[in-house]
């Protein structure tokens, strides 16, 4: 009985240590990255679809990685 007590302090512990952390983020739930979600692309040597954000450009299509990009024989436009 008394271990069952101690693992219940733990537990709670654990619980109050999970939502001291999580606070900051639930204060605002209306964040700019749940809000504007990214543009889903394809990329053009693989096929995985990632987020706008982080594909690598070049002038045939957009790529998952600069590897992809120089294996698909393909350049920055930039
Ligand atoms: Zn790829």
């Amino acid at each position: 009985m008394k271990y069952l007590f101690i693992l219940l302090v733990v537990l709670v512990i654990i619980w109050a240590i999970k939502r001291g952390r999580a606070k900051p983020s639930s204060d605002r739930p209306a964040a700019p990255e749940a809000a504007k979600p990214s543009e889903m692309v394809t990329c053009a040597h693989c096929g995985i679809h990632l987020p706008h954000d982080e594909a690598v450009t070049g002038e045939k299509g957009v790529y998952c990685s600069t590897e992809h990009r120089t294996a698909a024989q393909d350049r920055n436009p930039n």
